[in-house]
């Protein structure tokens, strides 16, 4: 059995999108009997219920979750309110006492998918379940190590999967907290149309005014689904406080977004990917023009101590003429790149006379 083939039926058992929403850690039972009354009363459609009871942590010494009593506290949600339940696995261990706690659906964690021994280790725990397995993406954009995580599921005789897009990580300081990259996830959904992905807008963005905008980045491209974080007081949560919205703010999102069914024309299917796309190369555009400005400085800096004159010629020479071959070779016009070109070496020229006169 291949993964190309599998059916994947079990989202048919849900309308989609399929959202998943939940704190990102139980706490009490209080707070996930709260979060959940509360999603139920918004009238969101979220028909399964999240909540990390294992919490994989950076630092040491923080709250690391409540352990199996949590498991408790999910199976009332699932029996007052009737919603399907989820928590991450990120060991043998953590399986056997979600499945047998009768969680419904099981993820596996961004810092867990980059560790094969770690994935191999849950895939045999998890041997022959019909469970819903959710696989995040790895925390460094490796499109083969994601896929090679469903593989070892596949390899257990695990047959639901499905996989959520959480962003990656990224050294460099940017407005997302794990960035996006829609490209991968294209790819990821080019090579395996069946297998459901769900976007994870809460830890790509770690901040609650971007979420919006993401999901709908992610459902105008096809996404299956969501899982999103969600907590009756998001300011005091003990993880993830900042990227967490409390039922009723999640609600309204969710009744604002565009929800493509799957019905809508090729034509602007087609157009929402181009889109995303675009989206993603301005963004690195941005960054890359950013990361030169900053060399730039350093370059002023230097012609500062050395006392040499900032425009030189013969170098700007050298830039529009490789600038411009490259521009052939790339079939664009020779005077939209010089264009581009002088513009940045103009900015560029300002930003080392900033400096030379010290402001
Ligand atoms: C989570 O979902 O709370 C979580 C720990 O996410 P990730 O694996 O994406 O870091
Ligand atoms: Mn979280």
């Amino acid at each position: 059995m291949n993964l190309k083939d599998l059916q994947n039926d079990w989202i048919n058992e849900f309308s989609k999108p399929l959202i998943i929403a939940g704190p990102c850690s139980a706490e009490s039972e209080a707070q996930m009997m709260e979060t959940a009354q509360r999603l139920k009363d918004s009238g969101a459609e979220v028909p399964v219920f999240r909540a990390g009871i294992w919490k994989p942590r950076t630092k040491p010494n923080g709250f690391e979750g409540v352990g199996v009593i949590g498991l408790n506290w999910l199976k009332k949600v699932k029996d007052e309110f009737g919603f399907k339940t989820a928590t991450e696995v990120a060991n043998a261990h953590h399986v056997y006492a979600a499945l047998e706690a009768d969680v419904d659906i099981l993820w596996i964690g961004a810092r867990s998918t980059v560790n094969p021994f770690t994935v191999q280790e849950i895939a045999v725990a998890l041997k022959g379940t019909n469970k819903p397995v959710l696989v995040k993406n790895p925390v460094n954009p490796d499109l083969a190590l994601w896929i090679g995580a469903l593989e070892r599921l596949l390899g257990q005789d695990v047959k639901n999967l499905g996989v959520i897009h959480r962003g990656f990580s990224s050294y460099q300081k940017t407005k997302y907290r794990n960035l996006p990259n829609w490209q991968i996830a294209l790819d990821f959904k080019h090579q395996f149309p069946n297998i459901p992905m769900f976007v994870d807008p809460s830890h790509i963005c770690g901040r609650r005014d971007l979420l919006s905008d993401v999901t709908q980045e992610a459902f105008n491209v096809g996404y299956e689904g969501a899982m999103i974080e969600s907590h009756c007081n998001p300011d005091a949560a003990w993880s993830d406080a900042a990227q967490q919205i409390t039922p009723e703010v999640l609600a309204e999102m969710l009744g604002n977004l565009q929800i493509r069914n799957s019905d809508i024309s090729g034509f602007d299917e087609e157009m929402g990917k181009h889109r995303a796309l675009i989206s993603d190369i301005d963004f690195q555009l941005i960054e890359l023009l950013s990361n030169r400005m900053k060399i730039s400085e350093k370059i002023g800096a230097l012609k500062k101590e050395n006392n040499i004159a900032i425009f030189q010629p013969d170098r700007w020479k050298v830039i529009a003429e490789y600038a411009s071959a490259r521009a052939e070779e790339s079939g664009m016009g020779k005077d939209f790149i010089e264009k581009v070109f002088k513009a940045i070496h103009e900015e560029s020229i300002e930003v080392q006379n900033n400096i030379m006169i010290d402001k």
